[in-house]
């Protein structure tokens, strides 16, 4: 019988972060995939929103696997396929002022040693040596991962977008998936406001917009969009490399991170406290004077910078703040991979083969690992440290 040219093996709804990665590792294995989004091209929802950090010091098991396997894909990726997509190994920095902190940080080192993460909680000598500058009064030390870094997201996605390409998958944009098909709770496709696509297996990768997706399929899933803001500098000579996170809290924000990308201008974003929840993208004007406060309290000669642009985008959240991955329960051939927070990027690639895998039922002993810790049906009562 020959196949209708509207059959796939797999089809994955959202072209972002997590979307085209996986796409890529299907299409590797060989697997007919379909990636449809409603964006016109790879990477227009939340991956483009992202500042780029990428590092594997996490204290979920899960987290940790997925992005040592990313971070050997992002780190290599110049050398085996030639596209720069702006990898810059400069590591990570949590600097250390508080007893809170110091506490919360070395409560984690044994579970990130035992992962075989590179990293140490270091004098404070070392950490004004990583991060020239910084504020030396109460400085206790810190965490530092030097294998961690930094990649720029729409280089990447648009990296794993061709490749994906290359083996064959097929991409349709500026289409919106209205529903996803089910009969008897089995999934067989799913429509589009141009057309109607059938496989046996469908991918939520619609990140902060699962939930919304999923609904149609008939099942529920707690992925809620909360929205923050960043911004980037000018060009400057480089001066630090390493993301610098302050994981202390300050005036209605949580913690903030920046960076010197490779191009020499500095990246940032905060969290705010409360959580904004919701799916509203404008800029706000608090942000700015709220998170550059900390920032030149933190590293003085920041002060000067100029900034150049602001933007505001989702966290797909969930619970506990670690991903949803794995078969629904409820409705047969759909697979979640979403509810990324703050990591989607970081977590993509990684998390993209251990999507492929747990298709062709090829599950690594990591893969198991990170399954379990990943699973939608697991109890939300933990808070991942680190998230
Ligand atoms: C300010 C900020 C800074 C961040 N910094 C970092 C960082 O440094 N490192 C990091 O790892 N992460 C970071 N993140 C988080 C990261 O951006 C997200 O976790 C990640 O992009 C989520 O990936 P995703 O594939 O789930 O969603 P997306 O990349 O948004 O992909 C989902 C896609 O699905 C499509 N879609 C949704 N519904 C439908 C539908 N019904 N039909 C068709 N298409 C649909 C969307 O158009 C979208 O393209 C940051 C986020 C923000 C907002």
């Amino acid at each position: 019988m020959t196949q209708k040219s509207n059959t796939y093996d797999v089809i994955i709804v959202g072209a972002g972060s997590v979307g085209v990665p996986t796409a890529m590792a299907l299409g590797e294995m060989g697997v007919k995939t379909l990636v449809i989004d409603r964006q016109p091209s790879p990477g227009q929802g939340e991956n483009k929103k992202a500042i780029g950090g990428i590092r594997a010091k996490h204290s979920d098991p899960g987290k940790i696997l997925a992005c040592l396997r990313s971070l050997e894909i992002f780190s290599t990726w110049k050398e085996r396929y030639g596209d720069n997509i702006e990898w810059l190994k400069g590591g990570y920095a949590f600097p250390v002022y508080r007893e809170a902190e110091e506490k919360a940080l070395k409560n984690i080192l044994p579970i990130q040693k035992r992962y075989g993460l590179n990293l140490d909680f270091v004098s404070p000598e070392r950490i004004r040596e990583i991060v020239p500058g910084i504020n030396p009064d109460g400085l206790s030390g810190g965490t530092f991962s030097p294998d961690d870094g930094s990649a720029s997201p729409l280089r990447a996605v648009n990296a794993f977008y061709r490749r994906a390409r290359s083996f064959g998958v097929s991409f349709l944009f500026r289409e919106g998936v209205s529903k996803i098909i089910t009969v008897k709770n089995e999934v067989e496709g799913v429509v589009t406001g141009k057309g109607t696509y059938s496989a046996p297996v469908v991918i939520d990768a619609a990140g902060p917009y699962s939930r919304e997706l999923t609904r149609t399929a008939g099942t529920d899933i707690p992925v809620t969009p909360d929205s923050h803001e960043a911004a980037i500098t000018e060009p400057v000579q480089p001066f630090f490399t390493c993301m610098v996170v302050d994981l202390r809290p300050g005036p209605d924000s949580k913690n903030y991170y920046f960076y010197q990308n490779r191009l020499g201008q500095v990246v940032f974003c905060i969290t705010p406290e409360p959580l904004i929840v919701g799916t509203d993208k404008r800029e706000t004007s608090t942000f700015l004077p709220q998170v550059s406060a900390r920032m030149v309290n933190l590293l003085p000669r920041l002060k000067n910078l100029r900034v150049r642009r602001v933007w505001r985008g989702l966290y797909p959240m969930s619970p506990d703040g670690a991903p949803l991955v794995g078969w629904n329960r409820e409705v047969k051939g759909l697979i979640h991979a979403t509810g990324m927070c703050g990591q989607g990027f970081m977590l993509g690639p990684g998390t993209g083969e251990v999507v492929a895998r747990l298709i062709r039922g090829k599950r690594t002993e990591d893969d198991k690992v990170i399954l379990e810790g990943f699973s939608p049906y697991r109890k939300f009562g933990g808070q991942e440290s680190l998230k």
